[in-house]
């Protein structure tokens, strides 16, 4: 008798979970806004909130013209996957941030941990790890992001930079040649 008891049970179980089972399925059927499995490369066609959490670490991105260039969060980085370069001094070109000049700030999705240490120290909290977490591309160099255009860090960005390294070295003599002029004279 027990054992009959069992397996009666038992079915009563599977037709229980089946029962269960179908119910989701039919809801979500009827109700497809539910749906929390999204397919790669629908996202665009849902909202974020829908699907990712609001402490997610995905793609960085900058508030550049709150930047000061100090550095902190490139030397902060374990892996040395941020690099900036820049002035103080204006120069051609140059993207304005808070009493700086910005030629490049680029982060290399390729070797970066998500660990968020360059986020933490920023004193003008500009660098903040965003939403986003989808960058693919058919080579390494499309995982280098340029903070700066939100972008792939390309050819033509390259060549900018160099160009704005001759301008930076420029204006910086410029601007000593003029201290030091101001100085004899006072
Ligand atoms: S999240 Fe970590 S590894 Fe990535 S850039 Fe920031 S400090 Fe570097
Ligand atoms: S720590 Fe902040 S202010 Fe300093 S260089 Fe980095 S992003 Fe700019």
């Amino acid at each position: 008798m027990g054992s009959l008891t069992a397996w009666f049970g038992r079915i009563h179980a599977s037709a229980k979970t089946v029962v269960i089972g179908m119910g989701i399925t039919w809801r979500y059927m009827v109700r497809p806004k539910e749906i929390i499995t999204i397919e790669y490369g629908s996202k665009n066609r849902a909202p974020k909130e829908r699907y990712i959490p609001d402490r997610h670490r995905g793609i960085h991105y900058l508030e550049s013209e709150k930047c000061i260039h100090c550095h902190i969060c490139e030397k902060a980085c374990p892996v040395d996957c941020i690099v900036m370069d820049g002035s103080r001094e204006p120069f051609a070109g140059a993207w304005q941030g808070d009493g700086s000049y910005i030629s490049r700030f680029t982060l290399d999705l390729n070797k970066c941990i998500f660990c968020n240490l360059c986020c933490e120290p920023c004193p003008k909290d500009c660098i903040h790890m965003g939403q986003e977490f989808d960058m693919s591309g058919f080579s390494r160099s499309h995982g280098v992001k340029n903070l700066l255009t939100d972008g792939p860090w390309s050819a033509a960005d390259r060549t900018r930079e160099a160009e704005a390294r001759a301008l930076i070295a420029a204006a910086e003599a410029e601007a000593k040649a003029r201290k030091a002029a101001a100085k004899k004279g006072a």
